[in-house]
């Protein structure tokens, strides 16, 4: 499989092909409608496609170097990436030169967080840098080990809206199922690094599955439930479609969504077994965990494109880090990228304070300006909503830049992307309509 590729869509060049200039080609709006009519040479869009190669040169010197008795049917295979995860400062230290911080978070006291590291992105990690955006979301560093003042084991407050063990019930028609605890890999910053790659009471097994579909279905007004943990992509096909089937059985269950970072840590997962099980599960919604526009690999972007090709549409959720996203360039080129790979940015979050991620968090205020910066500066598709999933169980917040200046003779005063001051003539509150 080293030679496969992956196709994507090349424009022609301009004025090869002839067609009607449109309302959504360029023109010059003082333009005549009988000039819009015209037949002209325009650019256009034909299957010309360009082969990407899915194993790049780095990925396939990392196999060939760590992995030498490899072959590249076992890379692509998930199983073999799960069985060969890093997990521990020997290996790591083989591949990447750690700084003294890293080997010492890693020897000394053990973190509440394991350490997981999927073959594939440790591939994707710079050896010589301990700074690298990708590098810091996944290798462990002293700073886990310093809790903060307003951090907390569970800060969202999940245990306390827990009816069941594994159900997370706080709003009105939705709940989180959290269906396993392990990850293909541990993300530094991870909001329950209280439960995931523990066993225990949140080793999830499927009497606790039977316990959450019981209280799923004796609760008519959930209408949508989002699959989470733990990643469920982790799950095998058999266990995730027996969940998948009995959730369809609950008749008021109408919406099933999945919350993974798989297609990002572990693209081989994304089989086309997989995704023609998913897809007799519709309406089935996958929201993907993305940190950095490094990680949207031709690996990555295949398996989008099969979750996508499937009929499965794709959001994405990004957690705002220190150092790592938290500039406008960054976060641009960020949901840019995802939405060339069909995935829509759905949230960016506010780093939720769990013990150890003062090193993580940034001001509000940073989250703000990079929407900011990205809100009229690309398409509002690209713009994800900016929240806080507030500390005590409030649930997700939304935050905007302020837009609104105030008001000036009945006139809303409005500030555009660019700074500039607008009025809009609002229209005055009425008591009642008079028919
Ligand atoms: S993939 Fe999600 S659940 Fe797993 S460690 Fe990362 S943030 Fe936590």
């Amino acid at each position: 499989m080293e030679s496969e590729t992956l196709f994507v869509e090349e424009a022609e060049p301009p004025g090869r092909l002839t067609g009607i200039v449109g309302p959504t080609q360029h023109h010059d709006f003082n333009t005549s409608l009988s000039t819009l009519c015209t037949p002209v040479a325009v650019p256009t869009t034909r299957s010309v496609f360009k082969p990407v190669p899915l194993n790049d040169s780095r990925s396939r010197a990392f196999r060939k170097r760590f992995f030498p008795n490899a072959t590249p049917k076992e890379w692509q295979d998930w199983h073999w990436q799960l069985r060969n995860r890093i997990r521990d400062v020997e290996t790591l230290g083989a591949m990447l030169r750690l700084s003294e911080d890293e080997r010492h978070a890693m020897s000394g006291q053990a973190s509440s967080l394991p350490l997981a590291i999927t073959p594939y992105y440790a591939s994707l990690l710079d050896p010589w840098n301990p700074k690298q955006a990708l590098r810091r979301t996944v290798v462990p560093t002293v700073h886990e080990q310093f809790r903060s003042s307003g951090e907390a084991d569970d800060p969202l407050h999940e245990e306390q809206d827990s009816p069941v063990p594994g159900i997370v019930h706080r709003y009105p028609d939705r709940l989180l199922f959290l269906v396993t605890g392990n990850c293909s890999t541990y993300c530094r910053y991870c909001t329950r690094s209280r439960m995931v790659g523990h066993q225990g009471n949140h080793c999830l097994n499927t009497d606790q599955w039977e316990r959450g579909l019981a209280y799923i279905a004796a609760h008519p007004e959930v209408r949508d439930v989002l699959l989470s943990g733990g990643d469920p992509l982790t799950l095998a096909d058999e266990q995730l479609e027996w969940l998948l089937l009995r959730l369809r059985q609950i008749p008021h269950v109408q919406l099933i969504r999945i919350g993974t970072k798989v297609p990002i840590v572990l693209p081989q997962r994304i089989t086309p077994a997989l995704v023609k099980m998913l897809k007799r599960y519709h309406p089935l919604w996958i929201s993907i965990h993305a940190a950095h526009p490094d990680e949207l690999t031709a690996e990555t972007a295949r398996a989008c494109t099969r979750l996508a090709d499937a009929g499965i549409p794709l959001g994405s959720q990004t957690v705002l880090l220190a150092g790592i996203n938290d500039d406008v360039e960054t976060m641009r080129r960020l949901v840019q990228g995802l939405l060339m790979i069909r995935v829509k940015p759905y949230y960016l979050y506010q780093c939720d304070p769990i013990p150890g991620s003062s090193h993580f968090r940034t001001p509000v205020a940073k989250g703000l300006e990079i929407i900011r910066g990205l809100r009229g500066f690309t398409t509002g598709y690209a713009v994800p909503t900016y929240v806080i999933d507030a500390p005590g169980g409030g649930g997700k917040i939304p935050l905007l830049p302020e837009y609104a200046e105030g008001r000036e003779d009945g006139d809303l005063l409005l500030r555009n992307y660019e700074g500039r001051v607008f009025r809009y003539p609002d229209a005055p509150a009425r008591e009642s309509v008079i028919h």
